[in-house]
């Protein structure tokens, strides 16, 4: 069975895990957002291409939820110490990816290039494609504490600033030249069955689906589309998405999450917990909704929960 998966970084990572132990992992392309991508130290940095990388690599701190496990961060501690930008964590082990991908991006090759020499190095089965060879750039427009009006580079705003700034707006610069990565489309076309993961649908889906061609792609295989929620209890298992959902007009919840996906998708998986929202979920948004625990505390509930997706699916 042939699967798309639409991916963000952490959570993606983690459902990926059980997928592929759900179907073979080379039956698997994942069509990973981005936007998220910036350029620091003069490296080009993918945080969700690596994220889902090391996931499958088994290579992830899980605990920490970023970067890779047993890394040392004496590098990022010397640019701390020379006064450089340390804002933005990156182990030893992690810098070994960006100079690499610098470097082979500066000979002239493309990230979808870059992304499977990464990937083959690192043992990855899964087909990881990036959405797009063109750079995106997410900038949220906000308020600070002092009510004046700010512009950031996504991980500014989340990273360097906590998140702690009022979003008023999310754009994707960059998004109206963005091609789809070559096989994007087509993987979408010949899916058995297409999941969105249970990503940010604000900053690490919703790019994706912006580049050219690929809502239309998704929404022509809607009935084998479906999607889990990144939402339980009307709150992010972590990150942000509590902060940006509600500056694009979407509610805390996984109905609310589920709304972003409006015309997309047949299937939502949802938690044990939100059993509750099932029907409104099923009655104003069409969707057939599955529960089961979602919470990937480790691969067996990850496999549960893209057992899940995949029946709703293909259902
Ligand atoms: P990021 O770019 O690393 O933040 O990654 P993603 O967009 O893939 O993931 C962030 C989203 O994943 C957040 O909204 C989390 O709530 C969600 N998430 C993380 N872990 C889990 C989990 O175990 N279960 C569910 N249902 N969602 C999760």
């Amino acid at each position: 069975m042939k699967v798309v998966a639409l991916a963000g970084g952490v959570g993606a990572g983690k459902f990926l895990r059980g997928l592929v132990r759900a179907v073979p992992p080379t039956d698997v392309t994942a069509v990973v957002n981005t936007a998220d991508d910036m350029t620091l130290h003069g490296l080009r940095i993918c945080p969700d291409l690596d994220s889902v990388t090391y996931w499958l690599a088994g290579l992830a701190d899980r605990d920490r939820g970023w970067g890779r496990a047993g890394e040392s961060f004496r590098a990022l501690e010397e640019v701390r110490g020379l006064g450089g930008p340390a804002w933005f964590g990156l182990g030893d082990l992690d810098l070994g990816a960006h100079l690499v991908r610098t470097g082979w991006l500066g000979e002239g090759a493309s990230l979808s290039e870059v992304t499977a020499r990464l990937t083959a190095a690192l043992g990855v089965g899964v087909r990881i494609l990036p959405m797009s060879d063109e750079p995106v750039a997410t900038v949220i427009d906000s308020m600070d504490d002092d009510g004046s009006g700010r512009t950031d580079p996504f991980q500014v705003y989340w990273v360097k600033r906590g998140a702690r700034d009022e979003v008023k707006g999310v754009r994707f610069e960059g998004i109206a030249r963005a091609r789809p990565a070559p096989g994007v489309l087509e993987a979408i076309e010949a899916a058995d069955a297409i999941v969105v993961c249970p990503s940010n649908p604000v900053v690490s889906v919703a790019p994706i689906l912006a580049v050219s061609g690929v809502r239309d792609a998704v929404a022509a295989r809607r009935e084998r589309a479906a999607g889990v929620s990144p939402i339980v209890g009307g709150a992010p298992v972590a990150g942000m998405a509590d902060r940006l959902m509600p500056a694009v007009g979407l509610e805390v919840s996984a109905l609310g999450a589920a709304s972003a996906y409006r015309g997309l998708l047949h299937g939502w998986v949802v938690d044990e917990r939100d059993a509750d929202l099932a029907p409104r979920i099923e009655n104003v948004l069409g969707m057939r909704v599955a529960v089961t625990d979602t919470i990937m505390t480790d691969d067996a509930v990850a496999e549960r929960v893209a057992t899940a997706a995949l029946e709703l699916a293909t259902g």
